[in-house]
């Protein structure tokens, strides 16, 4: 499979993925298509902005197969996009059972001309005990090499699973990079969104990034534009949802800031073409299948509105500052994302050094890499002054000013990114542990000058924290 990063932010990237129904361009959704039950007709998902789609190869197996074979999935689903099947691994989770082995379910695929096809893979469910998750997962390998021994022009995806338990999640990336795919996509996490378990969620999503650091990666059956933005800046490029229907047919409602139930809403936060043209109070007067159809658009809209907002904050370098307003959202979002100060390196090893600029957003800003790669940068500097001037006050002259967040900024530095170009609330209304960093970032910082005499201008509200500095200090209050 071709697959090209024409952009990166964060540890999120666009992506080109070439299949033989075209060009896919990630992040994206890919609709979930029940064949049997005529909701969204497949081919009017271009005009949502979705640029594939995945489908049940089990479900087709199973009530359309003939018909298929003859006439291939596409033809199927009368679509011209590129088609993703899942396995029936789903019906596993759900019934327990499925009448279908490995080998037959990927040459079925294969025979429909899916783009993309999954083995039968054993979805393991949060919280599974660890020897089950183990031999779920030793399934799991043995069909992912069944599947790269049958696999023809399609592009393979292999699952990665092993529940809860991280190391699981790390030996399952592992040995599906071993055998090799194309995409690697993680299962199993929907009962984890569901229950807003995002810490969870994020944290296998950075397990296996740690394993597979540049491949790409899908996330099964998530959709939720909540979850989106944090879901990209972590490393996913693909995702594949139900929810725009299901949440519709319960008469509930998608935004970026969560679900609004129909019967909550007095006005529609959102300007979709549908959103437009109708208020809440028409919409629940509506009958039951045409509401479903206006809320499953809506959602559909507003889902493929929020890939497009996520694509340019890559494209502009301001998908963190995104990430720290969506996750506003929820505060389990808010505890999951902060767990990234864990996986520094990692971060590190992906977010570009230079960007048009740095906007600070609340403490998670704190966790950015752009932060502490300014600080060892500024480490290497030599200074050749025996006595360093260091004002907390711009409008003093001094050798280094101390700016929230960053701590240390020498004056030749004040125009450039990331310091310079920062964006901070003044000291005087910031959060403390904006100022606490800095001056744990300056002490830091002076410590590597230990021949050097410092004076050091120090002005309101950082009276509190500008103390017991290293070396040779002469305090000036202001
Ligand atoms: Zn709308």
């Amino acid at each position: 499979m071709e697959f090209e990063i024409i952009a990166k932010d964060a540890m999120g990237r666009i992506c080109r993925i070439e299949t033989p129904h075209g060009r896919i361009e990630t992040p994206t959704v890919l609709p979930v298509i029940n064949p049997n039950i005529p909701f969204i007709p497949p081919d009017e998902m271009k005009n949502f902005g979705a640029q594939a789609l995945i489908t049940n190869a089990y479900i087709i197996y199973r009530t359309l197969a003939e018909e298929a074979v003859s006439k291939g999935v596409h033809r199927i689903l009368r679509t011209d996009l590129p088609v993703m099947t899942d396995s029936g691994s789903y019906q596993l989770m759900v019934y327990g059972d499925v009448e279908v082995s490995n080998r037959e379910i990927l040459e079925f695929q294969k025979e429909i001309g899916s783009d993309f096809i999954i083995p039968l893979d054993i979805p393991t469910p949060p919280d599974a005990d660890y020897e089950t998750a183990r031999k779920d997962l030793e399934i799991t390998i043995e069909r992912e090499r069944e599947a790269k021994e049958l696999n023809g022009i399609s592009s393979l995806v292999l699952p990665i699973q092993g529940s809860t338990h991280m190391e699981l999640r790390r030996e399952s990336a592992k040995k599906a990079k071993e055998i090799g795919g194309d995409v690697y996509a993680i299962g199993a996490v929907v009962p984890l969104m569901d229950a807003y378990r995002f810490k969870d969620l994020v944290r296998i999503i950075l397990e296996v990034r740690s394993v597979l650091r540049v491949e790409p990666v899908h996330l099964f059956g998530c959709g939720h534009p909540m979850v989106l933005a944090m879901a990209v800046a972590l490393g996913c490029d693909l995702f594949d949802s139900a929810a725009y229907a299901l949440y519709a047919k319960d008469d509930r409602y998608l935004t970026v800031y969560g679900t609004k139930k129909l019967s909550d809403l007095q006005y529609f936060p959102c300007n979709c073409p549908n959103c437009s043209k109708m208020d809440p109070e028409e919409v629940r007067e509506l009958e039951k299948a045409e509401r479903e159809i206006f809320l499953a658009e809506h959602n559909l809209y507003v889902t493929f509105s929020e890939i497009r907002t996520i694509k340019n904050a890559i494209k502009e370098g301001s998908l963190f500052e995104l990430v720290e307003k969506r996750i506003r959202a929820h505060p389990n979002l808010i505890s999951a994302w902060r767990q990234i100060k864990d996986y520094s390196p990692l971060l590190e090893d992906s977010d570009p050094r230079i960007k048009k600029r740095f906007l600070y957003c609340g403490i998670e800003t704190l966790m950015r890499p752009a932060v502490k790669r300014h600080l060892e940068s500024v480490k290497q500097l030599d200074f050749e002054k025996e006595v360093i001037v260091i004002s907390t006050d711009l409008g003093v002259l001094a050798d280094i000013y101390v700016r929230p967040v960053f701590g240390p900024v020498p004056a030749e530095l004040l125009e450039s990114y990331p310091a310079g170009h920062a964006e901070i609330p003044e000291a005087e209304f910031i959060e403390k542990e904006a100022l606490e960093m800095a001056v744990e970032n300056l002490r830091d910082f002076m410590r590597c000058l230990n021949d050097k005499k410092f004076v050091v201008h120090v002005s309101g509200r950082w009276k509190d924290f500008v103390k017991d500095l290293p070396g040779e200090c002469e305090y000036v209050l202001h």
